[in-house]
């Protein structure tokens, strides 16, 4: 079986196929050598696999900020949690007149999730996982 050789442009070495680089004078010989990479890694981004799990959670438990903590937003999470558990104290004390308070972090949960689930991969892993945008 014979082993699979990229020739330099630059000073004619034979390299075997698993470098990039000339062995010999270092010139980069372009994409002769066949990578090794799986089917799964080229068709979805990296942390593509974030967007349901986030998207889902945040408009399920938005308010207790799980859909942060997924994406690694570990301050925005425990905020929109701190958020949420001191609108129930509030509703629990006011015997129910601070209960409309605890929308707020699950108005925000929910928007957020629909944000994530709208988005294409590449744009989320681009404004959530490279970018991170705190919110929304
Ligand atoms: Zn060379």
């Amino acid at each position: 079986m014979a082993t699979s050789y990229t020739t330099c442009p630059n000073c004619r070495t034979q390299n075997p196929g698993t470098f990039q680089n000339c062995t010999n004078c270092g010139a980069f010989m372009g994409v002769g050598a066949p990578m090794q990479q799986s089917p799964q890694m080229q068709s979805k981004p990296v942390g593509a696999d974030k967007k349901i799990a986030a998207g889902l959670c945040g408009i399920l438990l938005g308010g207790l900020g799980i859909h942060k903590f997924i994406l690694g937003y570990q301050q925005e999470g425990i905020i929109l949690l701190s958020v949420y558990l001191i609108s129930f104290i509030i509703a629990i004390v006011t015997c129910g007149i601070g209960t409309p308070l605890i929308l707020i972090p699950t108005v925000i949960g929910i928007v957020e999730g629909v944000i994530y689930l709208t988005k294409s991969d590449e744009e989320f892993v681009q404004t959530y996982v490279i970018g991170k945008k705190p919110w929304f």
